[in-house]
């Protein structure tokens, strides 16, 4: 069996796989089963970081990160994948801070991982790389001579035509996309827009699953990630700390029905939309004052970025705004938490609420949809709400789905969610269980890696 080499920004956490959840341990486990090896930044900058990866051995694995330095991380990560690659390929045009500097540093910081990979290959490798921080990495290690095969999953979105057109260089970008032998993405539309970007744009042919373009031919292929289901809907029923979330929340709610969203604090996310359509709910159907709670964790991330400042103070106001219309001395109609919640504890929470609102303007595929309803009482489950711009809407059609845009139309579902009746709800949550156990993070994986065994051939680099 070949090796494994798993390339992705941040490498692990391998010990405690578990707590991070069910991806890392989904990679840890194929790494451990090929004699693997795990390479990506180390999360550290040093203004002397050199070109030469520290490397760990563990248990039939091995881990190899690179520091780098101050600009390189200004303009690599949180210049060009995180203020212009994130935003755009999330629809959002208006935050896209496109900057030379940044698309040169990105350029550069991707050609160095290549350089400090190349050595440590070996010819009979499989090379799987990860996410948008990487798009121009398969062609740099091309061009220093890899032959391996080497696949590449898109975790977020592949935007409109129309939409990546806009940024400068969009052409070389997807151009150097050709360089890998397997383009997985997160769902079927996903690969229609890439396939609609190769047709229309560059001139390529569609052939089956195959894409031809700028002189090579790349797989196309869906591989919706999951959790893992099993795993986690026995934490939810069984884990100390779980039941101890459940029995907190569900003490406190004192009959309420509890209404959770659980995201990472991003503007892709739609979180003001969902507060905006909470309050339309208690504004428009007074009946819900003292018999709702909805508690919103909204993780902190990427707080040196100026975007994310900005929400925050948003999020804030309108928070302070429905509390003190609709609040009083003995409800608050909304609690939002800028903490972030373990694991263990997430899955008792779900639990413990009768509605998951899970709302994004735009996502890849959103987990804590899938997280929700594994966490679920089968006896007697909550409902989903989601949103039809996540990924996960596609595999999970029993959920309600709406347009995050219309407040109107989620202030309904939050209705509909609250008066659904314990047949229905039980006929909704097996259904997405069905595919949620058979489509879980295990099988996503086995299908990208068996996709990308199956494809071993040589491409020259491109220009
Ligand atoms: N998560 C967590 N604690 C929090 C908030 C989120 O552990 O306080 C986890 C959540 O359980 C899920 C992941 O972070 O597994 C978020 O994944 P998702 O696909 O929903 O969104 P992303 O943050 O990757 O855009």
């Amino acid at each position: 069996m070949s090796r494994l080499v798993v390339v992705s920004n941040r490498v692990g956490p391998v010990k405690d796989a578990a707590r991070a959840g069910g991806l890392a341990v989904a990679l840890v486990d194929a790494l451990r089963a090929q004699g693997g090896l795990w390479y990506g930044w180390s999360g550290k900058t040093n203004r002397r970081a050199a070109d030469s990866a520290s490397i760990e051995s563990a248990e039939n694995l091995d881990l190899a990160t690179v520091d780098l330095t101050p600009d390189e991380h200004t303009d690599y990560y949180n210049g060009f994948a995180n203020r212009c690659l994130w935003p755009l390929f999330h629809y959002r045009i208006d935050l896209t801070a496109f900057d030379r500097r940044y698309y040169e540093g990105y350029r550069r910081v991707n050609a160095k991982f290549a350089r400090v990979l190349f050595p440590l290959l070996r010819a009979d490798d499989t090379i799987w790389v990860h996410d948008y921080h990487f798009l121009a990495f398969g062609n740099e290690l091309r061009h220093m001579g890899a032959e391996q095969p080497i696949g590449f999953f898109l975790h977020i979105p592949f935007p409109a035509r129309e939409v990546l057109a806009t940024l400068p260089h969009h052409d070389a970008m997807v151009r150097g996309l050709f360089a890998y032998d397997v383009l997985g993405f997160q769902t079927e539309r996903d690969c229609e827009r890439f396939r609609d970007y190769a047709v229309r744009e560059a001139g390529g042919v569609v052939n089956g699953d195959h894409v031809h373009c700028f002189g090579r031919t790349v797989a196309v292929h869906a591989f919706p990630i999951g959790i893992d289901t099993e795993g986690f809907a026995q934490i939810a029923a069984e884990d100390k700390e779980a039941r101890r979330q459940y029995e907190k929340v569900t003490k406190g709610l004192a009959g309420r029905c509890q209404i959770v969203g659980v995201d990472r604090l991003d503007y892709t996310k739609g979180i003001a939309e969902r507060f905006q359509a909470y309050e339309r709910l208690l504004k428009e159907y007074p009946e819900t004052h003292r018999q709702v709670s909805y508690l919103q964790i909204a993780a902190t991330s990427r707080g040196e970025v100026a975007e994310y400042r900005q929400m925050r103070e948003e999020l804030d106001g309108l928070s302070g705004h429905i509390n003190g219309t609709y609040g009083d001395f003995d409800w608050t109609p909304l609690r939002y938490l800028n903490k972030p919640m373990p694991r263990r504890a997430l899955a008792g929470l779900y639990r413990a609420s009768k509605i998951g609102l899970v709302t994004p303007l735009r996502d890849g595929m959103n987990l804590v949809a899938k997280e929700y309803v594994a966490a679920q009482d089968p006896e007697d489950p909550g409902v989903l709400i989601l949103s039809r711009f996540a990924g996960a809407s596609y595999q999970m059609p029993e959920a309600i789905i709406v347009n995050p845009y219309d407040t109107k139309e989620v202030a309904d579902a939050l209705q509909i969610a609250r008066y659904m009746s314990l047949q229905e709800r039980r006929e909704r949550f097996e259904a997405l269980m069905v595919r949620l156990k058979t489509e879980d993070v295990a099988r996503w994986r086995d299908d990208f890696l068996s996709t990308l065994a199956a494809v071993r051939r040589r491409v020259p680099a491109a220009s």
